[in-house]
């Protein structure tokens, strides 16, 4: 049994003010692994204060220092690689492959935050004036349990690099992985309340953050709704915003596809992450003349989708995160029933001679109308929907009928078309023929799926204020 105690707040583990425990369970088993006792307001407060100090030293330290304090910070989560993999599957479930590279994530963000800061001009002449990008200053950074320890990572890297501090609320659910990177992160040895972490609840402590005059920006991963109520709390103070939310991604299959190409990629960005990603490619839009030899193929492909025990190599879905998340799921796949989409693959209940766990069964539905609840509300597990179209426009108009906008796949053996659909579809990134991520571009979503953008040059100006200087003689 684990039992997490101790939050962190001016460079030390401490005990929290706060008084309540909440469980921690391991989705594969069902059981109870361990509790974490949450900080509440007061905690968030002192966290607060802390980076407001620490803010008035960090805010003038050089580039070099920075650089040197991330290598440190990436070093230190390196070394603890193997213990976040095992708490990334306890508590949550990740299966192997995904479980090494959330890992490797993690560590990876700080060398891209160097790449990046290495790069980037933070003064700049702009006609008669200097113009200098300085740090925003505290910033609160709330993360979501479906890629804890790579959201802390990716967002303090960032909020480092620019020169400011931070008070981090990680999920209340991952709080395993955030020891471990608490306490790599302690390893690496920075400045007393440059970073703060306090786990508890969102509306408790994520709102004392919001709501907090002493905090200049917030970088929000999480669900639309809450999003949606941070900017509404933040307008208070007018605070900057960054939000990464929900998304319902269409993999877009051109008729001249080579779906024996295409069919891996559809099937694994479809299930990425046992279908809790936020760029989880859930729409699938197939051209009608090519529907039934399409849906054959998914159909083999979504049915030998091994759905399992994280611990087993050959799992590529593994549970839900919680009991919660799979009753979600289900009702979801009942819905598309009701609503009078065909089940083509799995469908309800637990993968067969599976008892426990969290088990979804990788499912695949056709002949879905991109008005059905199953294609319109983010699922957050392993179910696709099969959308027929007519021709291209219409390909694009259904891509593109959502109230998200986070990421879209190209599927065509002719790029130069891919790439001009491409242009048309409303989405933050758009993959043509690839599953590949790139760290050192934007990635942010239009429409409902968010507000600005994080990673690489974009990333990093969204923790800075650009001032310009002017009467300067040179
Ligand atoms: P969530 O919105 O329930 O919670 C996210 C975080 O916000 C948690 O730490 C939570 O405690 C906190 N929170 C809750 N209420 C709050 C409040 N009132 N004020 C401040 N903080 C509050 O999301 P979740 O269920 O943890 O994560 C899944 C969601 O995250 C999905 O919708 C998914 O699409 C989205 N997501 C988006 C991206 C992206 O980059 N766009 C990446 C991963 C996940």
């Amino acid at each position: 049994m684990h039992t997490i105690e101790q939050i962190y707040i001016d460079g030390a583990f401490v005990t929290p003010h706060g008084q309540e425990r909440f469980e921690l369970f391991n989705p594969a088993t069902e059981e109870v692994i361990g509790t974490v006792r949450l900080g509440d307001a007061e905690d968030a407060r002192r966290a607060i204060a802390a980076a407001k100090r620490a803010f008035a030293t960090f805010s003038t330290s050089t580039v070099e220092e920075r650089i040197a304090l991330l290598q440190r910070m990436h070093d230190a989560v390196r070394a603890r690689e193997d213990d976040l993999f095992e708490a990334i599957r306890e508590e949550y479930g990740a299966p192997v492959s995904r479980g090494r590279w959330m890992t490797g994530y993690a560590s990876s963000v700080f060398v891209e935050a160097i790449e990046t800061l290495r790069a980037f001009d933070f003064e700049r002449r702009m006609g008669a004036a200097a113009v200098v990008m300085q740090p925003v200053g505290v910033t609160g950074l709330i993360t979501p349990w479906n890629s804890n320890a790579g959201f802390i990572c990716g967002k303090l890297a960032t909020a480092i690099a620019a020169g400011c501090t931070a008070v981090i609320k990680p999920s209340e659910m991952s709080a395993l992985q955030t020891r471990i990177v608490t306490e790599a992160l302690h390893e690496a040895g920075a400045p007393a309340g440059v970073y703060n972490i306090v786990t508890g609840r969102g509306d408790v402590v994520g709102a004392e953050i919001v709501d907090s005059p002493d905090v200049a920006k917030i970088s929000f991963t999480g669900s639309t709704a809450v999003g949606k109520g941070i900017v509404r709390a933040a307008a208070d103070t007018l605070k900057r915003v960054t939000l990464e939310l929900g998304g319902k991604s269409p993999s877009v299959i051109l008729d001249d596809a080579d779906l024996a190409k295409a069919m891996p990629l559809v099937i694994g960005a479809g299930f990425m992450n046992s279908g809790q990603a936020c760029i989880a490619g859930t729409r699938i839009l197939v051209p009608r003349s090519r529907l039934a030899e399409f849906e054959a193929m998914a159909k083999s492909a979504v049915e030998a989708v091994v759905s399992g025990d994280p611990a087993d190599p050959a799992t590529e879905v593994g549970p839900m995160v919680s009991a919660k998340q799979w009753n979600r799921v289900q009702g979801y796949i009942r819905k598309g029933i009701e609503e009078g989409a065909r089940l083509i693959a799995g469908g309800e209940g637990r993968p067969h001679g599976h008892a426990r766990g969290w088990l979804v069964r990788p499912t695949l539905f056709t002949d879905v109308r991109n008005d059905m609840t199953i294609a319109r509300e983010e699922i957050f597990g392993p179910v696709l929907s099969i959308i027929a179209y007519d021709d291209e426009e219409e390909a694009i108009a259904i891509a593109n009928d959502t109230s998200y906008g986070l990421q879209a796949y190209v599927h065509s053996t002719d790029e130069a078309r891919a790439v001009r659909v491409a242009a048309r579809i409303d989405a933050g990134r758009v993959l043509v023929n690839t599953l590949t991520h790139e760290p050192k571009a934007p990635f942010g979503g239009f429409k409902q799926s968010g507000l600005g953008r994080e990673s690489g040059r974009f990333g990093l100006e969204a923790y800075l204020e650009p001032k310009a200087v002017l009467g300067l003689h040179q």
